[in-house]
């Protein structure tokens, strides 16, 4: 096999589209688990009140467990809260709880309240350092489905933004408020933050509409939209009730194969620039 290239910095990936069901936290399991396989550091910071990155990743988080709430609300640090992927080497979580379901209204009160995850990130980063830990390559933050305050943290936290589109009906509904959003976060609080990655998910190449989606979001962000695309897969939407990800429940699967894919491409890329 290939190898895959480690980046020159740490890149830190949000993976956002304020359209709940279209793969985010699919593509936040699969991608850093594919990455963390062929070598990498990665570190998955789940924003999503629901935890369902950390379910899949096998991080059980009833209320209470100390998480990525507790960073955000109560300036915990992230290395209290960061576990072990028992699947994969080199994969760790910091979960969310249900508990941050009440961090986007705590969190308008907060001073400094956009930059919360900044913050925590950096402090880790120099933490790891500090214990001679090796460096992240990858941070992927998985978003919840909307473009609130918790969003909005992961915008100013990261240089890239990876969108999953899912290739079907009204796939491009809500992008250009999502674009705008994004290049706010970028005049006022983050220059260096940019679209990196699009990615096309539950592509179904039977169907004359999935293609004629790709074909859209491909004249819309030539440059943006990675040429592997995830597959309607049933593996992959059955994996996360096994805790896994698709890669280690069924390797051989389609599904796994367009992840691998997908993080090669992503890592051989480069972060690009603003
Ligand atoms: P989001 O995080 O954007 O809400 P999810 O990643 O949770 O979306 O995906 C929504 C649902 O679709 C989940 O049940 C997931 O298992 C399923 N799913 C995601 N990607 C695929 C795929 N490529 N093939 C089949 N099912 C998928
Ligand atoms: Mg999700």
């Amino acid at each position: 096999a290939k190898r895959m290239p480690k980046p020159e910095h740490t890149r830190i990936i949000t993976i956002s589209n304020q359209k709940g069901g279209v793969g985010k936290t699919t593509t936040t399991v699969n991608l850093s688990t594919a990455m963390a396989r062929a070598g990498m550091n990665v570190l998955v910071i789940d924003m999503d009140p629901q935890g369902n990155a950390s379910t899949a990743l096998n991080i059980p988080h009833p209320p209470g467990t100390p998480s990525i709430y507790n960073v955000l609300i109560e300036d915990e640090a992230l290395k209290d809260v960061v576990y072990d992927n028992p699947e994969t080497d080199g994969l760790i979580v910091a979960p969310s709880t249900i508990d941050l379901a009440g961090a986007e209204i705590e969190l308008v009160s907060l001073v400094a309240r956009e930059q919360r995850l900044t913050r925590a990130i950096q402090n880790y980063s120099k933490y790891r350092e500090q214990q001679g830990l090796p460096r992240l390559d990858y941070i992927f933050v998985d978003c919840p489905p909307s473009l609130g305050l918790l969003t909005v943290n992961a915008f100013v936290a990261a240089g890239e933004v990876l969108i999953p589109i899912q290739t079907e009906y009204y796939a491009l509904e809500g992008l250009s408020q999502l674009v705008k959003n994004i290049e706010m976060i970028q005049q006022h609080l983050n220059p260096s933050l940019h679209i990196s990655t699009i990615l096309l998910t539950m592509f179904d190449s039977r169907t004359n509409l999935a293609v004629q989606v790709a074909d859209e979001v491909r004249e819309y962000f030539p440059k943006e939209v990675l040429d592997a695309v995830i597959p309607r897969n049933v593996r992959i939407s059955e994996a996360p009730s096994y805790q896994q990800s698709v890669l280690t429940y069924d390797p051989s699967s389609t599904g796994a194969l367009s992840y691998r894919e997908a993080a090669m491409e992503i890592a051989e890329r480069g972060p690009t620039s603003a």
